[in-house]
């Protein structure tokens, strides 16, 4: 590990200055032991249907918790955990845990769907599928219930591959959806033959979706693609009602972002379904 980690860090082009260098080992050190240690735990992020206003969804999103550090960014230890060698077991975990926590919301009569971020480390595994299937058995999960997402980036690096093992998975019921949309390059043609059920448009093409009309020729294009296939279109960072209704107006099916709620504690879901009002509703702006 120690020669990985210095190979990683030559490899940056800005050459860390010495304190950054012993933090990046120090981080690396501790995220040996952070699973065995508990300091991982998973947040979810609500998604809304624009059709109906009911949360339908919940991402799952890796958080970890270190004694003095406190939260450390998953954009941070995700890439470490994969150079490190320690994304299998830690994506085991996850898949594990929301698999139960999506299991126990079904068995409270909350049928929500439940993301579940793989890395591109994971999705190389020979033996994911049966990871997946394992993770799926063992919490009794409706796979109905479970939706994972790869990056399109990822998806399009191998893309016969990722047709295939995609294909698989959506056999045993799972749902499948590309994570970060737009921001790769993916071909008309392959993103037609993805086996997938959703598309989740990145960030960046809704951050300033009221003013840039690139991103609304974008975002309509995409969903227009979307629809014909049947899919369901996600899009991924709204924080506010204006964003929200320029988006709806595209024919955009779900959102997830601030507007709607920020990744929280899985009991935070659960009172906040309680309680949801679509944002917006209370004070009409006719
Ligand atoms: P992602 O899968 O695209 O997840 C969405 C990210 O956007 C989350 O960041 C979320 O907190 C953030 N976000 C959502 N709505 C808004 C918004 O309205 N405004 C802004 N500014 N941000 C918003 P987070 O939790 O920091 O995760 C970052 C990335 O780390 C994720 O991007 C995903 O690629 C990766 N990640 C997180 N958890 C996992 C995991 O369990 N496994 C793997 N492999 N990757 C994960
Ligand atoms: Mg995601
Ligand atoms: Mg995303
Ligand atoms: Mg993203």
């Amino acid at each position: 590990a120690q020669s990985q980690a210095r190979s990683l860090l030559v490899a940056t082009p800005n050459t860390p200055s010495n304190s950054r260098f012993t933090e990046t080992l120090a981080v690396e050190r501790a995220l040996h032991t952070a699973l065995e240690r508990r300091e991982f735990f998973l947040v979810y992020q609500p998604q809304m249907d624009l059709r109906t206003g009911v949360i339908v969804g919940a991402e799952s999103l890796l958080r970890w918790q270190h004694p003095t550090w406190g939260l450390v960014s998953p954009v941070r230890f995700i890439p470490l955990l994969e150079s490190l060698g320690l994304i299998s077991d830690v994506g085991q975990w996850v898949l594990e845990d929301a698999c139960r926590q999506a299991r126990r919301w079904e068995q409270m009569g909350l049928a929500l769907r439940v993301g579940i971020n793989l890395s591109p480390r994971q999705f190389l595994e020979p033996d994911l599928f049966d990871k997946i299937q394992r993770a799926v058995v063992l919490s009794g999960v409706n796979p109905a219930h479970i939706e994972l997402e790869i990056t399109e980036s990822l998806a399009m690096q191998d893309p016969a591959n990722a047709i295939l093992l995609l294909g698989r998975l959506r056999e045993t019921g799972l749902k499948i959806a590309l994570d970060d949309f737009g921001i790769g390059h993916s071909s008309l043609e392959y993103l037609l033959r993805f086996p997938i059920d959703a598309i989740k448009i990145d960030r960046a093409f809704v951050t300033n979706i009221t003013h840039v009309q690139a991103d609304r020729v974008i975002v309509r294009a995409v969903t227009a693609i979307g629809q014909t296939m049947g899919l369901s279109v996600i899009a991924e960072g709204v924080e506010t009602l204006r964003q929200c209704d320029f988006i709806e107006a595209l024919g955009v099916t779900e959102i997830q972002g601030y507007l709607i709620g920020k990744p929280m504690e899985s009991a935070q879901i659960e009172t906040l379904i309680a309680n949801f009002v679509r944002p917006g509703a209370e004070t009409p702006t006719n």
